[in-house]
């Protein structure tokens, strides 16, 4: 049995639907369930209806009308002026929408966010479903909330392994053996049947749980680069493809902000033993990268670039030392903030962590850490980590530009530094 993900570059347009449509048909071996995305940009746009609609802009019904028209020409190239249901049931989830919009927001923003945001990965299965069941593909749309269960953390939600392995296992295998299972990445529900969201880039992780759950043979991410490189091709010429990773050089590489694969998505198939595959929907006869249990460490070092970066410096004001309490205090503000820390180190009278400048929320952290501590702020910092590192891979990555902190142990090394 075989996961396939699809993530929102994969379905951006018509012609990519119908790639879509053709991978499903040449690179299927048997039972088959796949995870799709929003389409290309849709989660952005509707993260902004929500936050125009929470603030009354006045704007939300205008930014909404455009994702619906760009679904809509979809729609039309896909399948013609034809009245095919899929363009009634496409108009009336973003109904559901406008309901939302038409009242006061009431409830708090994340809640919002997740009934909003959610139906781009709703909207996006369904066209993929009609289209492939177009082509003459034995197609079952399944709603993933009724499948992936989770508690109420809004835009972050905990999965309830449990329950969600106990439904999964218990209805789809039999649809499994009939038709191609085409169901949401990202989304899942409360126990109140309230939609939840798993996390930005979260598609991955849901493919990684419908595999889990069913003990899938392996799972595919398709992907818009040739599989997992050694560095993004945004920051670093030239790219070499890692043809085989471990499942812990992967977990490593996505620590520390690889952004090929959502992080939370390899334990899951670690603990079954799942093989994992990344590969090109461009090149789909390309092998790609295969992460799974080897001995192979990885033999080319790896280097990720997180540009934007803050380091915040924080010291007790007495210039005591940084003790339990403090680090404790500490975390949980970073943790109600979520803010995800890139880089820490301690020292007997400070702590210093590196971390991605998210605007709103790291303003409000500082401040309430400054009620208690001394703090400094040094903003437009880069961080490089170099996984399997050497002194000529450090060179190279440090041409003009200073090291700010320095963390190395036996196989990666962290520089966060600025431009001189
Ligand atoms: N559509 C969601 C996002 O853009 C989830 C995903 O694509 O993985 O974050």
């Amino acid at each position: 049995m075989q996961v396939f993900k699809f993530g929102g570059a994969s379905v951006k347009d018509a012609d990519s639907i119908r790639n879509v449509a053709h991978i499903i048909t040449k690179c299927k071996t048997g039972e088959l369930l796949v995870v799709v995305s929003a389409l290309g940009k849709t989660t952005n746009a509707l993260t902004e209806v929500t936050q125009h609609f929470v603030d009354q802009t006045g704007q939300a019904f205008d930014l909404l009308e455009k994702v619906k028209t760009a679904h809509q020409q979809i729609l039309t190239e896909l399948f013609g002026v034809s009245h095919h249901p899929i363009f009634d049931d496409i108009a009336n989830c973003f109904v559901e929408i406008e309901w939302i919009l038409e009242e006061e927001p009431q409830d708090s923003y994340d809640y919002l966010h997740d009934q909003i945001v959610s139906t781009g990965e709703i909207v996006s299965s369904k066209i993929l479903a009609a289209y492939c069941a177009h082509t003459g593909l034995p197609i079952k749309w399944i709603d993933a909330r009724d499948y992936i269960f989770t508690d109420n953390t809004y835009r972050e939600a905990e999965v309830d392994w449990q329950k969600t392995e106990d439904k999964i296992r218990r209805e789809l295998p039999v649809l499994l053996d009939e038709q191609i299972i085409i169901t949401q990445g990202f989304i899942g529900s409360t126990s109140e049947n309230f939609t939840t969201t798993l996390g930005r880039e979260g598609s991955d992780y849901s493919a990684a749980i419908f595999a889990a759950c069913l003990q899938a043979d392996d799972v595919t991410i398709w992907k818009d680069v040739p599989g997992v490189l050694n560095a993004d091709p945004k920051w670093f010429n030239p790219t070499e493809l890692i043809p085989e990773l471990s499942y812990t050089d992967a977990i490593e590489l996505t620590y520390y902000g690889a952004t090929v694969i959502h992080p939370k998505t390899i334990k899951p198939l670690q603990n079954k033993k799942i093989t994992l595959n990344v590969r090109s929907f461009v090149h789909p006869e390309e092998p790609g990268t295969l992460i799974r249990t080897t001995n192979n460490g990885l033999l080319i070092p790896s280097f990720i670039f997180k540009v934007n970066q803050v380091f915040v410096s924080i010291q007790p004001r007495d210039f005591s030392f940084i003790v339990e309490d403090n680090l404790s205090h500490i975390f949980n503000l970073f943790h109600r903030h979520r803010i995800k820390i890139n880089m820490m180190h301690n020292s007997a009278i400070s702590f210093c962590v590196s971390i991605d400048d998210t605007g709103a929320n790291v303003e409000a952290l500082l401040e309430e850490l400054e009620k208690r501590y001394k703090v400094s702020v040094e903003k437009g910092l880069e961080l490089i980590t170099i996984r399997y590192f050497n002194q000529e891979t450090i060179d190279r990555v440090l041409v003009n530009k200073k090291i700010i902190r320095e963390l190395k142990d036996s196989y990666t090394c962290q520089l966060l530094v600025k431009d001189q």
